[in-house]
């Protein structure tokens, strides 16, 4: 280009505007390579001092560019072309550098995030070990370590366990499944693989004294769990079989195993089967799954911290089994001695020995245990108590225990004899005494308000009238509800300081007054049986129950109707079908009970009969409410009372025989308990009296029947109305 063409473009509008986007361009590329290099000086020197044409070829020449734009560059010989192609080529290359940042930026972003995150923690680690704290992850993984070196167990799950160490230990706290590998190796190293609590020189005499002392009665339990103890210490490593007390709540099952255990001098720990239907709840879930957990016998174990405790499997016939397994197979293996030396937990993983534990299983009755599990153990029956015994054990036991536990001693309150009987025959009734020991709790706290309150009298000294019972605090508490059911609270040490601190001149005394007081009006007495049956159709049976025995009554009666039977009342399929004997029996043989006149009328011609068990809501099974169905019938039909002192159990064949049943002691204590003087037994349970309690026998008669017409004779006042030669 000669001068004056040069003069001549540098005129153009044109080419002016293109020089000027071509600087701020090429400015900006400087100015970016200047931010990372810090060597822009010079290039903008550049920018300022040399011709705009010459300027488009250097910066070209700089960059890297393909072949074909080489050429196409030296090609346009045009200036203004040529800006224009410069201008373009720069923006390329400054486009590709601000990407190719951006994309370093991000990575960088994030690199940087770790980075920090290792720097916050390796400071945060010199800050612990400059304060000597040592509990960080690792440590704890250390320590973790050292847990289960020392935990004893045997080398092939000590091998399993250092694998899953090792996976650990590679793994970021945050990462999932730590946590989860974390616990289970917690619970291996907690796990008494070895630790056992030293057995102590067994002393029989002592372990009597002790079973005597914590228990009145009972004598045979006892003297069975005296020769367990005795053939223990003589070979302690005997397979013995597993006990199992069977019997009501609250007759002292629970505490009975206890004592084994204190016997022994061996920790105790109670694991509660009832409900459990799943099988996972004995031998834990896999760990695949979320929230999986050890079984109740392993998670037991880690508990009570030693491999050979004494377990009470509480309420072992109240598993059940459904979808999810069996719990009752699972606990066949627990308690095979041959197979309970490598019990397998899901989620341990690893077999676990139970062979050092000593079992004991309670049940409120033995017949719903699955048989291959019953045959594993050594069923002791634990009957219900007497009133009498009922009245030995609150006096002895009971009484003292409660006081203590609400701070109170003789000095404060005084049971007499006469109350304690009169709660056992009007507050409760049941088989054990775990309400009678709550009704005397509820006495005990009654007690310990009048003591708080006395001591914020004395405090303003002017009422000397210390046994008036009527205190505000206890009316108020009275008007809400009259009756008073609370579980034991221990009342602690506090308590035992206002005693020790306060004094009053005599204890209080309970008497009657003050029972209803507390207790509420009297809650049964022995009327209710002549009440219940003062209409025609109602008789009185004995059943079994897991409460032990009850007195329930049968209620019949007759309508205008089709002649159907109706029965209600929560029926099994088995009472049922006893309904259907019974009916059949009473209509085979109506002429001859003299419920129809001669000529043989259907009984139920035009009639339906209704039969019910109170109490409605409670579900009832089994055969031997048959005499009991019979005599409601015959009463009903015969318009004539049935005996309010007598009550009967006994299955009923279709011919009439009546056959033996269960439960029989428990039945007996019942009707004891109910006031019932005469009590109707199938003759082949005559075996079974020698279980019940002699006081009990002496109280009531007994009457034996062979078949239906010697129960329907005692049943009635005077006899029942048969023809004596239509006997069969
Ligand atoms: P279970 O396990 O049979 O339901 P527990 O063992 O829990 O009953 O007993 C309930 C309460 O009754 C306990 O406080 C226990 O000490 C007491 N008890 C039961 N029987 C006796 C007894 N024969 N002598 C003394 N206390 C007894």
């Amino acid at each position: 280009m000669t001068k004056i063409e040069m003069e001549q473009v540098e005129q153009d509008p044109d080419f002016i505007a293109l020089s000027r986007q071509f600087k701020a361009t090429a400015m900006e590329l400087i100015s970016v390579l200047e931010q990372k290099q810090k060597t822009g000086g010079r290039t903008k020197v550049l920018l300022e001092t040399v011709p705009i044409h010459k300027l488009a070829d250097i910066f070209v020449a700089s960059f890297e560019i393909s072949f074909e734009e080489q050429l196409v560059m030296l090609d346009s010989v045009d200036l203004k072309v040529r800006l224009s192609k410069a201008t373009e080529l720069v923006d390329r290359h400054l486009q590709s550098i601000r990407v190719a940042e951006k994309i370093t930026q991000k990575v960088e972003g994030q690199l940087s995030k770790s980075q920090k995150e290792f720097l916050l923690r390796q400071q945060m680690r010199a800050i612990k070990e400059e304060l000597g704290d040592n509990d960080d992850d690792e440590d704890d993984l250390v320590a973790l370590e050292r847990k289960m070196q020392s935990a004893g167990m045997p080398s092939n799950i000590w091998k399993h366990v250092q694998k899953e160490l090792r996976r650990l230990k590679k793994m970021q706290p945050q990462q999932p499944g730590y946590t989860s590998s974390r616990v289970y190796l917690e619970l291996i190293a907690d796990l008494p693989w070895e630790k056992a609590s030293e057995e102590i020189d067994l002393d029989l005499k002592a372990a009597k004294e002790r079973l005597d002392s914590d228990h009145y009665g009972l004598v045979r339990v006892k003297q069975r769990i005296i020769e367990y103890l005795a053939v223990r210490k003589l070979k302690p490593d005997a397979r013995g079989p597993v006990l199992c007390f069977v019997g009501p709540p609250g007759v002292g099952k629970t505490s009975l195993a206890s004592s084994i255990a204190s016997a022994l001098g061996r920790k105790f720990i109670r694991i509660s089967l009832g409900g459990v239907k799943d099988e996972a709840d004995i031998r834990g879930h896999r760990r695949t799954y979320i929230g999986s957990m050890p079984g109740r016998l392993i998670d037991g174990l880690k508990r009570v911290g030693v491999c050979n405790p004494v377990m009470l499997l509480d309420e072992i016939d109240k598993t059940g089994s459904d979808v999810r397994g069996d719990p009752a197979s699972a606990l066949l293996e627990v308690l095979d001695p041959e197979q309970n030396k490598t019990f397998n937990d899901h989620y341990l993983n690893v077999p676990f020995d139970l062979s050092k534990v000593i079992f004991v299983a309670t049940a409120n009755r033995a017949q719903p245990i699955p048989p291959p599990l019953l045959d594993r153990m050594e069923v002791i029956e634990l009957p219900g108590y007497t009133p009498e015994e009922k009245l030995r054990i609150a006096m002895r036991h009971l009484i003292p225990r409660v006081l203590d536990q609400h701070g109170l001693g003789s000095e404060f309150l005084q049971i007499p004899e006469a109350m304690v009987k009169l709660v056992i025959q009007r507050y409760t009734r049941e088989a054990g005494v775990r309400n009678l020991e709550r009704n005397l709790a509820a006495l005990a706290r009654a007690a310990a308000v009048k003591v708080a309150e006395q001591e914020q009298e004395q405090a303003l000294p002017s009422s000397k009238d210390v046994h008036r019972l009527g205190s505000p605090l206890l009316d108020n508490r009275l008007a809400d509800g009259a009756e008073v059911e609370m579980e034991v609270i221990p009342m602690g040490e506090s308590t035992h300081e206002v005693s020790n601190t306060f004094r009053i001149t005599s204890p209080l005394v309970v008497d009657e007054a003050m029972l209803e007081k507390v207790l509420g009006p009297p809650r049964f007495d022995d009327r209710e049986a002549a009440e219940r049956v003062a209409a025609p159709g109602i008789s009185v049976g004995l059943v079994w129950t897991n409460f032990g025995g009850e007195v329930q009554f049968v209620e019949a009666t007759a309508m205008r109707g089709k002649g159907e039977l109706h029965l209600t009342g929560q029926l099994g399929d088995v009472i049922k079908e006893s309904a259907q004997i019974a009916l059949t029996w009473v209509r085979a043989r109506a002429t001859d009970l003299q419920l129809v006149a001669e000529d043989g009328m259907n009984l139920l011609q035009g009639r339906d009969i209704h039969i019910h068990f109170p109490a409605g809501a409670v579900p009832k099974d089994g055969p031997s409410a048959g005499v009991t169905l019979v005599t409601a019938l015959v009463s009903l039909f015969s318009r004539k009372r049935v005996r309010a002192d007598t009550a009967m159990t006994g299955e009923m064949t279709l011919r009439g025989l009546v056959l033996p049943v269960g439960g029989v002691k428990d039945k007996i204590l019942a009707a004891h308990r109910y006031g019932i003087k005469r009590v109707i037994l199938p003759e082949r349970n005559l075996k079974d009296l020698v279980e019940v309690p002699a006081a009990v026998l002496a109280s009531l008669e007994i009457i034996l029947a062979k078949r239906m017409e010697d129960v329907l004779e005692q049943a009635f006042e005077g006899g029942c109305p048969w023809r004596q030669h239509s006997k069969l």
